[in-house]
């Protein structure tokens, strides 16, 4: 049986994701938050599981991972895209991989656009989704920074995600607005940016003059978590 939690940090608004496998007790957390770090290891005491792989969707500029106080604590290894340009990592991901745990894993999928070193993990099953900012609910993450190009963007999301099962579940790496889960066959049809046959530069003209802020705590997120959260001793 999988267990599963999705967790949320309400300061950033980020998912993480923690998967298990009720046999071996060997579990799998996606995108953790430095400041939560405390939260996820009583869980995994209190689920009785043991942590063998922290995975990242990307190199975040919104948040520092919790990522190297994990590893300390648990000793689990560290794995994220091979194109993320991140230190420290354990274990660097091509497209097509599985990352195990117990019975089950995750397939990782290149989803570059949002940056360049983005991955989506489909379960075995392909039951569930895990698209970091690549698809959100009603939405995408950005492409004006840190090596984001629309175009690009748009054929990962249509290539990789909308052609998973239409019930497979969208799980995203925040959320803005309340929503907590999605499906392939809902964002196909209701994705305002994506969906409903949008078209190639449509898109692009719409990512283009997007106009957004600068995010608030990239100069302080990015470096950090391109060395996975570890402090300089
Ligand atoms: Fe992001």
């Amino acid at each position: 049986m999988l267990i599963f939690r999705q967790l949320f940090d309400a300061t950033s608004s980020t998912y993480s994701y923690l998967l298990g496998d009720s046999e071996s007790r060997e579990s799998i957390l996606i995108d953790s938050v430095y400041e939560q770090t405390d939260r996820d290891l009583k869980l995994l005491v209190e689920l009785n599981l043991t942590l063998v792989c922290l995975l990242e969707t990307h190199v975040h500029a919104d948040h520092v991972t919790g990522a190297s106080v994990l590893q300390r604590h648990t000793g689990c290894a560290i794995a994220l895209s091979r194109m993320s340009g991140a230190e420290n990592a354990t274990r660097y991901l091509e497209h097509g991989e599985g990352i195990v745990f117990g019975r089950r894993s995750l397939e990782a999928r290149a989803t570059p656009g949002h940056t360049s070193g983005c991955m989506t993990y489909v379960l075995d099953n392909k039951e569930m989704a895990f698209t970091g900012d690549c698809l959100l609910i009603r939405g995408c993450g950005r492409t004006d920074f840190q090596q984001g190009d629309p175009r690009v963007l748009y054929h990962s999301v249509h290539q990789q995600i909308f052609s998973l099962p239409e019930s497979c579940l969208i799980y995203p790496g925040h959320d803005y607005r309340g929503f907590t889960v999605s499906n392939v066959e809902e964002e196909k049809t209701a994705n305002p940016r994506l969906g409903g046959g949008q078209s190639e530069n449509d898109f692009i003209e719409l990512m283009n003059n997007l106009r957004l802020d600068y995010p608030k705590r990239i100069d302080i997120a990015m470096p950090a978590n391109l060395k996975l959260g570890k402090q300089d001793s």
